[in-house]
């Protein structure tokens, strides 16, 4: 069985911790120590709504060129154990589709990691919960999360949905996440979204971050996984989202054994932006 980890952070995310020093070169020696045979290269980029002031946001964008460059050298390095994608997480393309397509298209990417961290005009999931907000807001919040999430995908920009259920995890670091009641509220918000994937062919992401963090379950979880299984979705792409070398690989092997179980038949991975299907065999 051959494990790709398909959603990656380096320093070109301002992120990634500064002391873990993780290069694209150093990236690509510890996945070879995990026993991977494949990476994507993600780093952030967040599009702004046009004239939008927002400084913080604005760090999270990085240089197309140089990223090229460094995944380059690292490829020529690399490439005959490992296979490394050069990707982006492009995040909110509804917000400037424009700026979002350009990049897509002309951008030199294998791999374009499509996410949501914010609602149009807000600031990040993270941020808005380290301050009160009543239950109102709250839900308010997650239904426009799922609302805008449309928008995002109906751009086109993109190879994978990136951490589907992405604000549950700061709404859980709160205590606030039982007012996102899955079954008596959401499910049919989330069938629809995932209905979307599906008719447009687009992948969903598995992301194994939430499994180190209070969630302690993927982004999705197994309920919308098997939804998503049972609307006819077939297509998954699998990333631990690491943003130090620690993190690298981080349950893949486990959560590769647990798509089989729920019934996936196959990984899918990116080069060129064209999808390779990873047969899962257990
Ligand atoms: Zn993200
Ligand atoms: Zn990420």
């Amino acid at each position: 069985m051959e494990y790709y980890d398909s959603h990656l952070h380096t320093l070109f995310s301002p992120d990634a911790p500064r002391d873990d020093g993780c290069t694209v070169d150093l990236l690509c020696q510890t996945a070879l120590a995990q026993g991977l045979r494949g990476i994507a290269v993600t780093d952030h980029y967040e599009l702004l709504e046009p004239g939008e002031d927002n400084p913080a946001l604005c760090e999270y964008r990085f240089d197309p060129a140089a990223h090229a460059a460094q995944v380059a050298q690292a490829k020529a390095r690399y490439g005959d154990r490992l296979h490394i994608a050069n990707g982006i997480e492009l995040s909110c393309p509804a917000f400037d589709p424009g700026a979002a397509k350009a990049l897509c298209e002309n951008g030199g990417f294998d791999f374009v990691i499509l996410s949501c961290h914010r609602d149009r005009g807000m600031i990040d999931f993270y941020d808005y919960m380290q301050e009160p907000h009543t239950a109102a807001e709250i839900r308010w919040s997650w239904e426009t999360y799922l609302t805008e999430l449309a928008e995002h995908i109906r751009t086109g920009c993109g190879d994978t949905l990136a951490h589907l259920t992405y604000p549950l995890r700061y709404y859980t670091g709160a205590g606030k996440a039982d007012l996102i009641d899955f079954d008596a509220r959401y499910r049919d918000y989330l069938a629809d979204l995932l209905r979307l994937l599906i008719d447009r062919d687009l992948p969903l992401e598995v992301n194994t971050s939430g499994l180190r963090d209070k969630m302690g379950v993927t982004l999705p979880d197994e309920k919308v996984l098997a939804l998503y299984r049972d609307l006819g979705g077939s297509r998954i792409t699998v990333g631990s989202d690491a943003h130090s070398r620690q993190h690298v690989g981080y349950k893949i092997r486990e959560t590769y054994a647990r798509l089989a179980a729920l019934g996936f038949r196959a990984v899918t991975v990116f080069e060129a932006r064209h999808p390779i299907e990873i047969p899962l065999e257990f």
